[in-house]
């Protein structure tokens, strides 16, 4: 028999918004900060990622691109972290936003980003069966220029396993602005790329940013999106087209100061009849996992196993892969869940 939390931990998961510095292990990065002499304001992981709020983290943040230069840099962190997810939270799929435009300002080109990332993904996905994609992610502090010209490499590359575009950082005004890169997200969707965006999730966001990201970017999911629960034509409008959430229970405490329990907006947009799939965003910054998310995350929302089940596949439902890789980890995770519902005390 096991316990509701191990019940959690131990279900099969995706994980579809985690930012690809975000997956590395505070060892890995005071290692890596160490071999390319990046000075980090402490080495003591404690003090390092004791963050008070959005901005400061979001420093912490650019500043862990710094250490990522050479190609096995970029391949350990992509092996080493499907290695921990699968332990600490049966990982079985992971799609993973990486912002080129951090690397462009460092001297390394789009494929010098990507290939090594994909190599140690591939490498990790024939030892752990954990398929992948991913998200090339805008960064939202540069101009929409700038993401136009990102999106231009992402197609002149076309490299297979980059599906879609999405967002990271926030605008040098420190707001979201979702309509700023329509331009970038409409030269995506003409290529075929999928989209997403991270919208309603900063304090002074509103439901409306979900309505731009659906209506004026097109995007088939959603990253964050706590806001939405404010306005009930909003969450109308994301039940219709059956968007996806990509919410991160643990991990948003941190900067958003909300309380984990039965009156969480997460708990709130599940009430609604929202389809929110479950993630860490940046697990090293705000010292969580996958199994953490669902362990503590779920639990302390009061969410039942039946639920996490729904939860668990709502990640295979919003992923950007192919029909044929769903029904695969459908069949799977059913599997599994049959096996973990008959231990369940
Ligand atoms: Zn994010």
């Amino acid at each position: 028999m096991i316990s509701y939390p191990d019940y959690l931990q131990l279900l099969p998961k995706t994980e579809l918004h985690c930012h690809f510095a975000s997956t590395m292990s505070a060892q890995l990065f005071v290692e890596l900060a160490r071999k390319h002499g990046v000075t980090l304001p402490t080495e003591d992981p404690d003090v390092l990622f004791d963050f008070t709020d959005l901005r400061d983290f979001l420093v912490a943040f650019r500043y862990a691109h710094d250490v990522l230069r050479d190609p096995e840099d970029f391949e350990r962190v992509a092996y080493e972290g499907v290695r921990s997810a699968v332990a600490d939270g049966n990982l079985r799929y992971r799609e993973y936003a990486v912002n080129p435009q951090y690397f462009f300002s460092r001297g390394l080109t789009y494929r010098q980003v990507i290939d090594p990332i994909v190599a140690g993904l591939r490498a990790a996905e024939a030892d752990f069966g954990v398929g992948f994609g991913i998200v090339a992610a805008i960064n939202r502090r540069e101009s929409a220029d700038s993401a136009i010209a990102m999106v231009e490499q992402v197609i002149a590359h076309a490299v297979p396993e980059v599906v879609a575009i999405g967002q990271d950082d926030l605008t040098p005004e420190d707001t979201e602005d979702p309509t700023r890169f329509a331009a970038a997200y409409e030269l995506a969707a003409r290529h075929g790329l999928k989209r997403t965006a991270h919208v309603a999730e900063t304090p002074f966001a509103t439901p409306d940013a979900v309505r731009e990201a659906l209506e004026v970017l097109g995007c088939e999911r959603l990253d964050h999106g706590y806001r939405i629960v404010d306005d009930p034509a909003v969450v109308a409008l994301a039940r219709e087209r059956d968007v996806v959430f990509t919410v991160t229970p643990v991990s948003t405490t941190i900067c958003s100061r909300w309380t984990l329990d039965e009156g969480h907006r997460i708990r709130s947009m599940i009430d609604a009849g929202l389809r929110v799939a479950v993630s860490t965003d940046d697990a090293m910054f705000f010292r969580t996992d996958l199994g953490r998310e669902y362990r503590e995350g779920l639990a302390a929302m009061g969410v039942d196993a039946a639920t996490a089940k729904q939860i668990a596949l709502n990640g295979i439902d919003g992923a950007f892969c192919d029909e044929a890789q769903k029904a695969r980890l459908r069949a799977d995770f059913r599997a599994q869940f049959l096996a973990l519902d008959a231990l369940l005390a």
